[in-house]
């Protein structure tokens, strides 16, 4: 299971499913990818391979933002349905999902009741309640620093607003997530093996924090919308 994200100029179709490869020595039995262009967000997702991603995914898709995942499921069966990314009733917000909340439920009765979900995962839940709660804001990165407020359990995230062409919306809590800054675009995986490939800048995301990625720069706040000013590291390559 693995994440992996890019905000650039570059076609994302190539990096997202590079990474994706490189993520699959931590195990998964189903991967998606969402991209975001002027015609919308283009969800594709498989059980099984990444390699059936690759053939599913159209050769003349062009975008340059995205967000990718592999799945080890642990609410809900294998399926092309429970496969990330998941997406808000209205269409609007897109996310992919590691880890596992352990309070789904309880958000699902609170504060969801009236949504109808199409999937069986703890997953699905977080991306109705950013939708609910930004029904309440009109504000989507405070609407998603809300949502992480309400959460229990573990998670690294990564979410398109299709309203939004800039941004990339990610998150962390006790599972694996580092940011990687280039030039003129920047990269979000679980870990560096997955855009090692692209820099060897990196800025370390700790539990609670979220992160506005965008193509030439990086905003980190912590869940009250604090502002944090990480330094970026250079990696190890030996590759
Ligand atoms: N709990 C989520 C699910 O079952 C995410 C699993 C993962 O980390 O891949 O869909």
């Amino acid at each position: 299971c693995g994440i992996v994200g890019y905000i650039g100029q570059d076609d994302t179709k190539e990096v997202l499913l590079n990474g994706l490869e490189k993520l699959e020595y931590r195990g998964y039995d189903s991967a998606g990818i969402a991209t975001l262009n002027d015609t919308g967000v283009q969800v594709v997702k498989v059980k099984g391979r990444i390699a059936k991603l690759r053939e599913s995914i159209d050769s003349s898709l062009r975008a340059t933002m995205g967000i990718g995942h592999t799945r080890w499921a642990t609410h809900g069966v294998p399926s092309e349905e429970n496969a990330h990314p998941h997406q808000s009733v209205s269409g609007r917000f897109t996310l992919v999902h590691n880890g596992v909340i352990e309070n789904y439920q309880e958000l699902k009765e609170n504060y969801l009741g009236n949504v109808r979900f199409v999937s069986e995962t703890d997953t699905e839940v977080i991306v109705q309640l950013i939708e609910k709660l930004f029904a309440e804001t009109n504000n989507t990165a405070a609407a998603f620093r809300k949502a992480m407020r309400l959460l229990k359990g573990s998670y690294a995230i990564g979410m398109i607003d299709h309203e939004n062409k800039d941004t990339l919306y990610v998150a962390k809590n006790k599972s694996p997530l580092l940011v990687g800054l280039g030039n003129g675009f920047n990269v979000v995986a679980s870990d560096a093996m997955a855009t090692l490939k692209a820099t060897d800048q990196y800025v370390e995301i700790h539990d609670q924090e979220v992160v506005l990625v965008h193509r030439e720069y990086i905003e980190i706040h912590d869940l009250d919308g604090n502002s944090i000013m990480r330094e970026p590291y250079t990696a190890q390559i030996d590759a």
